[in-house]
C-alpha cells in the first residue's frame, strides 16, 4: 500500500468517525419516507455557478439554480481507491454503497468483491427503488446502484444484471448500451426485460398511467438512434426529457410505495459529455435541464415537505472548467451558440460539402473564407456578438487554407465525440472569450457540491466525502 493510499484511508476513517458522532447527537425520531438522490455527472462547482452566471447575465434560464438555494450546502471529496481523480464507476460505487473502489469498477470493492448498494438496503426494508438517467440505463452511474463488474465497459453483463435485479422497481434512461460485435441492440435487451416480466414503456406519451402500474418497470425514450437522450439544447418539442423520466418515476414509485416510501436515484448524465467536449453552452443547458428535473421533485416536496429528503451532488468535475479570463467574463457571448458541438459539426459537414465519412460529396462547391466566417457567425456568434482578434483571424484563415485549399481535413477527438478542427477551435475560442475556460478534456479531482433539503437534511452538514453520503442516507432513512 503506497503512502497516498494510507493517508486517504486514515483521512476517511477520521471523517467517518466524526460523522457518526455528529449523527448520534442529531438523530431524529423518524426518517424521510421519500428520498431523491440526484447526481449531475461531471457537475463541478464551476459548472453550477457558471450556468448561474450565464442565466443571470442573459435572462435565459433561472436567476438562481434551485439547489444553490437549498439550506444545507457543503463540499465533498471524490477520490477513488486507485486515484485522486475518480471516474464515474468508482464514484458511482462510493455514492451507491459507501465503499471506495478503483476507477472502472462497478459495485465491487478494491478486492473485486461484490458489495450491496443502497437500493438493496432500501428494498430489504420494504422501500421502493428507482434509478433514472439521461444516458444508457446500464451506464456507469446507474449501474453502480444495481450491478457488479470489474470493468464499467462490460455493458451487456450489466444490462443482464439490471434485468435480474428484482430490488430495482423502476429504471429509466435512453436505452441499453450494447457491446460491439455481439450483434445486439437496445431492443434486444428491452425484449429480454419483457420476457422477464418487466413492463417497458417508450417515450413520454406512454408514461401517463404508471401510478397504477404493477410489477417492475423500465422507461426508455423514443430516440432509437442513440442510447443517450439528446442534449437538452438539441431537443425538439415532444422529445422525452429528464423531467419526463423523473415525473414517470415519481408516479410509479408513489403509486406503488406511498405507504412505506421509496429511494429514487436520478442522474443527469450528459453534463459530463458536454464537459468532455469542452462545450460551455451545452454544459450550461444541461445544468439548467437538471434544475428543471429538480423542479419536478420540488413540486413533490411541496406536497410532502415533512417526509421528503432531496440530495443533489456530482460524481466528479469534468473539463477543469475555470470561470473568467484575467478578471473578465462575458457569459452573454454564449447566447448566439444555439446547438451542441455535435450538431454544429453535422451542419459544418453539409456546409463543407463532405459526407459523414468525410469524403467530398459529388458536385461539391468549395465555400469561400467569407462564407466560412458567415457560418461561424450564424452558429456561434463569432464576429457578430463575439469580437475576433487579429491573431485568431489569422488562425482561422490558416485553418481554412488547410481544409479547403490543401484539402487536409483535421479532426479533434474528445472522449465521446470527434469534431472538425475548425468547429472545435471556433467553440474553444468563443468559450474562452466568454470566460468559460476548459483546461482539458478529462475529469479532475476538484471537490464537488452537496446540496440538501428536507427531512434529515441537517445530518449531511458533517459529510465531507462522497462515500459518506449513502451511509448517512441509510442512517437517516432507516435502511
Ligand atoms: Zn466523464
Amino acid at each position: 500500500m503506497n503512502r497516498i493510499h494510507i493517508f486517504l484511508r486514515l483521512a476517511l476513517v477520521s471523517v467517518l468517525s466524526s460523522v457518526l458522532i455528529f449523527s448520534a447527537d442529531a438523530r431524529k425520531k423518524s426518517g424521510p419516507k421519500y428520498v431523491f438522490f440526484m447526481i449531475g455527472d461531471g457537475m463541478g462547482i464551476n459548472q453550477v455557478y457558471g450556468a448561474q452566471n450565464y442565466n443571470q447575465t442573459t435572462g435565459d434560464g433561472p436567476q438562481f439554480i434551485n439547489f444553490t438555494q437549498f439550506p444545507v450546502r457543503t463540499m465533498v471529496t471524490t477520490f477513488s481507491s486507485s486515484s485522486l481523480v475518480t471516474d464515474s464507476a468508482a464514484s458511482g460505487t462510493a455514492l451507491s454503497s459507501g465503499v471506495k473502489t478503483y476507477n472502472g469498477a462497478i459495485g465491487l470493492d478494491p478486492d473485486h468483491k461484490p458489495i450491496p448498494s443502497i437500493c438493496v438496503w432500501a428494498h430489504e426494508k420494504g422501500f421502493g427503488t428507482g434509478v433514472a438517467t439521461t444516458v444508457g440505463v446500464n451506464h456507469a452511474t446507474p449501474a453502480a446502484f444495481y450491478g457488479h463488474a470489474d470493468n464499467r465497459n462490460e455493458y451487456e453483463k450489466i444490462a443482464n444484471q439490471l434485468i435480474e435485479a428484482d430490488f430495482i422497481d423502476f429504471a429509466a434512461g435512453g436505452g441499453f448500451i450494447t457491446e460491439r460485435n455481439t450483434g445486439h441492440d437496445s431492443k434486444y435487451f428491452e425484449d429480454k426485460a419483457k420476457d422477464a416480466g418487466i413492463s417497458v414503456f417508450y417515450g413520454r406519451d406512454q408514461f401517463g398511467n404508471l401510478s397504477s402500474q404493477k410489477g417492475r418497470v423500465i422507461c426508455v425514450d423514443t430516440n432509437y438512434s442513440s442510447t443517450d437522450v439528446n442534449f437538452a439544447m438539441d431537443q425538439q418539442p415532444g422529445e422525452t426529457t429528464l423531467s419526463d423520466f423523473v415525473a414517470a418515476g415519481i408516479d410509479y414509485l408513489y403509486g406503488n410505495f406511498k405507504k412505506k416510501g421509496f429511494f429514487y436515484m436520478v442522474e443527469c448524465g450528459e453534463i459530463d459529455g458536454a464537459g468532455h467536449n469542452n462545450d460551455a453552452i451545452c454544459n450550461i443547458k444541461e445544468v439548467n435541464d437538471f434544475a428543471k428535473a429538480i423542479d419536478v421533485v420540488l413540486d413533490f416536496y411541496a406536497k410532502h415537505p415533512d417526509e421528503t429528503l432531496i440530495l443533489i451532488t456530482a460524481d466528479h468535475e469534468t473539463g477543469g472548467l475555470e470561470l473568467g479570463d484575467n478578471y473578465i467574463m462575458h457569459p452573454e457571448y454564449l447566447y448566439g451558440h444555439k446547438k451542441s458541438e455535435g450538431e454544429i459539426n453535422k451542419l459544418f459537414r453539409e456546409f463543407a460539402g463532405v459526407g459523414p465519412d468525410r469524403n467530398p460529396l459529388p458536385n461539391r462547391r468549395i465555400p469561400s473564407y467569407e462564407q466560412m466566417q458567415a457560418f461561424l457567425s450564424e452558429h456561434l456568434g463569432l464576429w457578430s456578438t463575439i469580437p475576433v482578434s487579429a491573431a485568431q483571424e489569422a488562425h482561422f484563415r490558416d485553418l481554412y487554407h488547410r481544409a479547403f485549399v490543401l484539402n487536409q481535413t483535421e479532426m479533434v477527438e474528445a472522449l465521446y465525440s470527434v469534431s472538425n478542427r475548425i468547429v472545435s477551435d471556433a467553440i474553444a475560442y468563443a468559450d474562452r472569450q466568454a470566460g468559460y475556460i476548459w483546461t482539458h478534456g478529462g475529469h479532475t479531482g476538484s471537490p464537488v457540491g452537496l446540496y440538501v433539503k428536507g427531512a434529515g437534511a441537517i445530518e449531511f452538514m458533517a459529510v465531507t466525502d462522497n462515500s459518506m453520503i449513502p451511509l448517512t442516507i441509510k442512517k437517516v432513512a432507516n435502511y
